[in-house]
């Protein structure tokens, strides 16, 4: 395993979107072994595979027992309500928004070996997954932030 270097906003490769994983061997595996070292090394709540250069369709959330969830080709199906709040990303570091999303959302997406699951979440880890999954069709949070916070003052 290795920790990879983080790309920072500006890096086109943050705006893209990511191509559907299609092979689940050894080279998908390091990945996300290398992204749950990343991740864990950060201390963040998720990761999304274009943070690390990477333009495929998976990434890491942080469940609600603190652990990484593996999530690939991750489609919401399904969500209901709405939740502010404030968000922050490894990509902008030191910059944190409130933004509004979902208060409950089901997953559908992919493990390791190419076996479909689906998920339910609430809350901040509803959160972690529209953030993360926002990121593998090229976007980022701060295209939804409504009011931007000094973590210092607040
Ligand atoms: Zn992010």
């Amino acid at each position: 395993m290795a920790i990879r270097n983080i790309v920072k906003e500006g890096d086109p490769v943050l705006n893209k979107a990511c191509r559907q994983v299609t092979d689940f061997n050894e080279r998908l595996w390091q990945l996300l072994d290398d992204m749950h070292e990343t991740l864990k090394a950060a201390d963040g709540a998720g990761l999304a595979a274009p943070q690390v250069g990477v333009l495929r369709a998976l990434a890491l959330v942080m469940t609600e027992d603190g652990s990484y969830l593996e999530i690939i080709n991750p489609k919401i199906v399904w969500q209901e309500g709405e939740q502010t709040g404030a968000e922050g990303c490894l990509s902008i570091p030191g910059v944190y928004g409130e933004v509004t999303r979902p208060l409950k959302v089901r997953v559908e997406a992919l493990d390791r070996f190419g076996k479909p699951f689906t998920r339910e979440a609430e809350g901040f880890t509803a959160r972690a997954f529209c953030h993360e999954i926002d990121h593998l069709s090229g976007h980022l949070f701060r295209e939804l932030v409504e009011r931007y916070i000094d973590p210092e003052k607040e």
